[in-house]
């Protein structure tokens, strides 16, 4: 038996897991549906804002900070400024298309999944990462003052790496 008819005969079970919380949604055209996630969020789909749409969403889960996008949208030569970023970011972010997580009050990051999860956070490097465990939760939560309930729990667990 060849290793090449080997090779094929493992491809029978694709094992590409589904993605974990909600998706934007992007299940046809992908420029179609940046298109539609700026009219929903009520920003007119400049080429800017379709491109700065298109480096966010067309990658799965991602976790950006302003100046990261900035970056990408130079190195793919979307002329576009670093405050017109992060205006598209807040406005995306006040449409429910991004959540924001910020760490340490300087560093703001914007998550692509706005699904409930929490994250680890890689000190050496400055990286967030979601935290596999979806039911992953907390044994007591402090009682609220009179009046409130909580919106959200947002857990950011600090990890650097052992001596
Ligand atoms: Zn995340």
């Amino acid at each position: 038996m060849s290793s090449k008819a080997a090779m094929l005969n493992n491809q029978t079970a694709p094992s590409a897991a589904p993605p974990k919380g909600r998706q934007p949604a992007l299940n046809g055209c992908p420029w179609h549906d940046v298109n539609a996630m700026l009219q929903s969020a009520g920003l007119r789909p400049t080429r800017q804002r379709m491109a700065l749409g298109w480096l966010l969403f067309s990658k799965g889960a991602r976790h950006l900070t302003a100046e990261m996008l900035y970056e990408e949208a130079t190195l793919a030569k979307v002329p576009v400024s670093l405050a017109t970023v992060y205006n598209t970011l807040n406005q995306l972010t006040d449409a429910r298309l991004l959540r924001q997580v910020s760490v340490d009050g300087t560093k703001t990051y914007f998550d692509t999944n706005v699904s409930a999860h929490h994250h680890f956070y890689l000190e050496h490097n400055h990286e967030l990462v979601d935290i596999p465990d979806p039911h992953l939760s907390l044994s007591r939560l402090p009682d609220v003052p009179e009046g409130y309930e909580i919106a959200r729990v947002d857990l950011v667990v600090r990890l650097r790496k052992k001596r």
